[in-house]
């Protein structure tokens, strides 16, 4: 890889809140609500409930009691629910981390003003190839390495022979492995019935993408966003994002790409129908809010992400640290963010494995 293959993208992304547009993250913008909207918003904030938070508060306690009840309903909870395709009362308030702007007293009543400069939260600034998608950066990575297999499942993991097979039947023994599969789907290949229970306690969702190539321009409203979250229940996505905003190089000349994301149980992804059910659903609801019109359709690559949010149940944290110490036990190091069972991003997960990887090595 090389830096100038790559540029620095200023991040803009909306929330789509009563047919209107609202900038990210809506809790410090609320002043570009309508006013009859705001009002209710305030008023809701300055009742919000004063008790403090308890060590058992589920994640929608911690949305109620730092943003008030009018905000939670009109955005928080149906935005988080819809995308990790669970009730947030089963989460706990360590549900999401860094990647939810906090109810910080100075920023929600300074974001109330209205005509004032959107407040942006996290990742304010990203990084993107200059041509192509982001698939440049595995790419990058395996520059250089020439032992390296792909397209192969570990199916089976025996802990106490330090042996791993794959569906393809081959059989590898290992000193160590740094493993970035799910950490469900790890616990439940090994041959150890500790693991294999621990492995029902862990619950994510699915998300299926929707990538959908358009002849043409995206429509003017879009005013060049990123992407925009979709908290209405009645629209089956969650998230819709456009590649060509990020990237001019990731679409050929006169056509224009967005995503649309939708979110499921694990289940649900694996029984739905995409072609004759879900795909038509998406795209004549696209269709009605006046975001496309299916004759600009040239493609759709649909793309099932089994295991998308890790949900941060009250037990998760208990639950990973020792499946992670057993498995440590056996020279078995999980990385990234389904290794680890979390919700980080990409640089996230990379550091990660390099930490492990160094600390592993320094030991040996
Ligand atoms: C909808 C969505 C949007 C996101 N948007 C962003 C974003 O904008 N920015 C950002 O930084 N992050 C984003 N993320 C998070 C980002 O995708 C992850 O943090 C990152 O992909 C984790 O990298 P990883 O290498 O640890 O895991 P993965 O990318 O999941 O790679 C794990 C690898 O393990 C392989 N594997 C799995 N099972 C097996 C098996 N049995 N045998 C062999 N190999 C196996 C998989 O094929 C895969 O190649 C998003 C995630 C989701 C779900």
């Amino acid at each position: 890889m090389d830096d100038k293959d790559w540029f620095q993208v200023g991040r803009r992304s909306c929330c789509f809140v009563d047919g209107k547009l609202v900038s990210a993250p809506i809790q410090y913008n609320l002043g570009e609500l309508p006013p009859a909207v705001l009002a209710k918003c305030i008023q809701s904030y300055n009742n919000r409930p004063a008790n403090g938070q308890s060590a058992s508060a589920s994640f929608r306690d911690y949305i109620i009691n730092g943003f008030g009840e009018t905000l939670a309903d009109l955005f928080l909870i149906p935005q988080n629910e819809k995308t990790m395709a669970i009730s947030l009362d089963q989460l706990s308030d360590r549900a999401v981390r860094r990647f939810f702007p906090a109810p910080d007293e100075t920023l929600v009543r300074a974001g109330m003003q209205p005509g004032r400069n959107a407040a942006l939260g996290y990742n304010a600034n990203f990084w993107y190839p200059r041509t192509g998608g982001i698939g440049h950066l595995v790419e990058g990575l395996r520059n250089g390495i020439t032992s390296c297999v792909v397209s192969q499942d570990v199916a089976g993991v025996d802990l106490a022979a330090r042996t791993l097979v794959t569906t393809t039947g081959d059989t590898y023994r290992w000193s160590a492995i740094f493993s970035s599969m799910p950490l469900k789907t790890l616990c439940r290949i090994t041959n150890d019935a500790d693991l294999k229970k621990a492995a029902e306690a862990l619950s994510h969702s699915s998300t299926i993408s929707f990538n959908i190539g358009l002849r043409g321009a995206l429509r003017p409203e879009f005013r060049n966003l990123h992407w925009i979250y979709i908290p209405d229940r009645d629209i089956p996505f969650y998230r819709i994002g456009f590649y060509s905003h990020i990237s001019r190089g990731t679409c050929a000349p006169g056509f224009s790409a967005l995503y649309a994301e939708v979110g499921v149980s694990p289940d649900e992804a694996d029984r739905v129908d995409l072609v004759s059910q879900l795909q038509p659903k998406i795209l004549d609801c696209l269709e009605r809010l006046g975001w496309i019109s299916p004759s600009d359709v040239v493609c759709v690559v649909t793309h099932i992400i089994r295991c998308a949010y890790v949900h941060h149940t009250h037990s998760r944290d208990s639950v990973v640290s020792s499946v992670l110490e057993r498995l440590h036990r056996s020279h078995v190091y999980p990385i990234g963010r389904y290794g680890l069972w979390d919700y980080t991003s990409m640089e996230d997960s990379m550091e990660s494995a390099r930490a492990t990887v160094l600390e592993v090595v320094g030991c040996n």
